[in-house]
């Protein structure tokens, strides 16, 4: 695929954000590539349709093996890439083909033609329905899961019946044509995944390429703008956008495991997780508690073994605004300090005393920085979790009140007595509310998220008087309005709502 881009393109390098080291050098694809390739997809999405859910089945079961098969150098890539340890990348591929399985098997169930409930006005027809693919899907994903993330789109998609072309982060278009490559070696040469490379203006491109949906996982000052270019040809969108997740933490939790679980959760792949714990809400009576265990296990994780280096180097500064922002307003760190920030790694830090309108409680961090508040109760820890504009996952560690707690959240996923865990549940919806996007990827509602739906009616037999008729006799209507009367005109009025007034006559 690669070798098909024109001679001459422009190209910029990919790196290394341990070492620096080049891991590949790459097309910066303008309008003209992202249009080519739109055109290829559009032509490869028929024949990939027509295979039908038993065909798509086999061909992305196939991808999956190839996937396994080729675990050791995806892994080995997104290492080099992306810096994060080859475990953390593990668990990325672990869940990947996990949710590839599901959306493989599972496709024709959920969007499958299937028969619809009638009417007593309309007894004479039946009714259908099915999930139709869009077409071509354009996918543009970000650098910290560059394998989980934008699969959890693609993958979807192509279950569905659509092509896709993708678009990487210009931090890991190595990994994003790796996927591709892989797709091509399990299925074929079609290019039903096809990789455009490049940054925001690629991205920008593909907005505008007249791709009938574009799927979007970053930032939420990147997906406005997606949004803005989308709307331009009324391209629909699913906005997958940051988060800054809170964790709750009643008294009956098991403490030892909200310890583990807020330190796993908050400072795995270095805090640069759309997912990441960035707040944590402890119920006073064992807010001490919960805190001796967390600062314990803190002080043990090390830098450059348990996670990697910041990708993005200008996230760094964003890392360090956070801290200096907090300790300027009073917040004492348990494990760290104001040097927590040694490029390219952040050392992991627990706050307390850090007041609600700091900047590292209301905006995403995306480091390994952990702050703890203490809270009344767990009705004024779900309060001031909710008070926060973004909304993607949450946490729950309780036992009588976990699932009131979990609910009242105000987050698209919550997980009880763990951390992440409905992102690698396929059945499951994924999506957040607010400044974290709209839409859903995964599971049955991921899967119409690529799709239209085709609804059909089909006259069984003709009535000999229809309402759908000039010449219907006077009778009719005043028949069906008697009927309508019988049926439905009986339901207690509430107080202060009115009664339908008379209406006029039917024809
Ligand atoms: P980003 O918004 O900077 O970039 C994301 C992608 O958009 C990249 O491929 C980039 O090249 C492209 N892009 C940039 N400008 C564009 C434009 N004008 N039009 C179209 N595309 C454009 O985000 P990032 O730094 O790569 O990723 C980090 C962010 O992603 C964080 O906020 C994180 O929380 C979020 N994220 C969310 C999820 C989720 O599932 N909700 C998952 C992973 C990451």
């Amino acid at each position: 695929m690669l070798q098909e881009r024109a001679a001459g393109a422009r190209s910029f390098d990919s790196t290394s954000p341990a070492t620096g080291e080049v891991v590949g050098s790459f097309p910066l694809d303008g309008p003209e590539q992202v249009a080519a390739a739109v055109a290829r997809a559009r032509e490869a999405q028929r024949g990939w349709a027509e295979l039908g859910f038993d065909g798509r089945r086999r061909a992305l079961q196939a991808y999956k093996a190839m996937l396994v098969r080729r675990t050791d150098e995806l892994l080995a890539l997104v290492h080099r890439e992306n810096g994060k340890p080859r475990d953390d990348a593990l668990i990325e591929v672990v869940l990947s083909v996990e949710h590839l399985d599901w959306a493989a098997r599972n496709a024709a169930r959920v969007l499958g033609r299937r028969r619809a409930r009638t009417t007593m006005v309309l007894a004479n027809h039946a009714a259908s329905v099915e999930y139709q693919p869009l077409g071509v899907v354009g996918v543009i994903g970000p650098w910290n899961y560059p394998v989980f993330t934008p699969l959890g789109s693609i993958i979807y998609a192509l279950a569905a019946g659509n092509a896709v072309v993708f678009k990487p982060s210009e931090l890991t278009p190595a990994v994003g044509c790796f996927l591709a490559d892989a797709f091509a070696d399990a299925v074929g040469d079609q290019p039903v995944l096809q990789v455009v490379t490049g940054d925001g203006t690629t991205g920008h491109a593909l907005c505008l390429a007249g791709v009938d949906k574009v799927a979007f996982t970053g930032s939420p000052a990147t997906g406005r703008k997606v949004m803005a270019a989308c709307a331009e040809r009324l391209t629909p969108v699913v906005l997958e956008l940051g988060g800054k997740d809170a964790m709750v933490v009643d008294d009956d939790a098991d403490l030892a495991a909200a310890a583990e679980q807020a330190l796993w959760g908050g400072m795995a792949n270095a805090g640069q997780t759309c997912l990441a714990v960035e707040r944590v809400y402890v119920v006073d009576r064992v807010y001490d508690r919960f805190l001796t265990e967390l600062v314990e296990r803190a002080s043990r994780v090390r830098p450059g073994a348990d996670f990697g280096p910041i990708t993005l180097p200008r996230q760094l500064e964003t890392i360090r605004r956070h801290l200096d922002d907090a300790f300027a307003r009073g917040a004492r760190a348990l494990v760290g300090g104001p040097d927590a920030v040694r490029p390219p790694y952040v050392d992991p830090v627990v706050l307390v005393d850090v007041p609600a309108d700091a900047l590292v409680l209301e905006e995403e961090t995306f480091g390994p920085v952990l702050p703890v508040v203490r809270a009344r109760d767990a009705g004024h820890a779900v309060a001031l979790a909710n008070a926060n504009p973004y909304g993607l996952g949450a946490a729950v560690f309780a036992s009588r009140r976990a699932e009131r707690i979990a609910r009242a959240l105000r987050s698209g996923m919550a997980s009880i007595n763990s951390v992440l865990t409905f992102a690698g549940m396929p059945s499951l919806p994924y999506g957040g509310v607010g400044e974290s996007g709209f839409g859903s990827i995964h599971g049955p509602d991921g899967l119409r998220e690529f799709t239209h739906p085709k609804a059909v009616t089909r006259q069984r037999f003709p009535l000999p008087f229809g309402m759908q008729s000039f010449d219907r006799p006077g009778f009719v209507l005043p028949a069906v309005r008697q009927a309508m009367r019988l049926r439905h005109g009986r339901a207690r009025v509430l107080r202060g709502a009115r009664p339908e007034p008379p209406g006029p006559p039917g024809r």
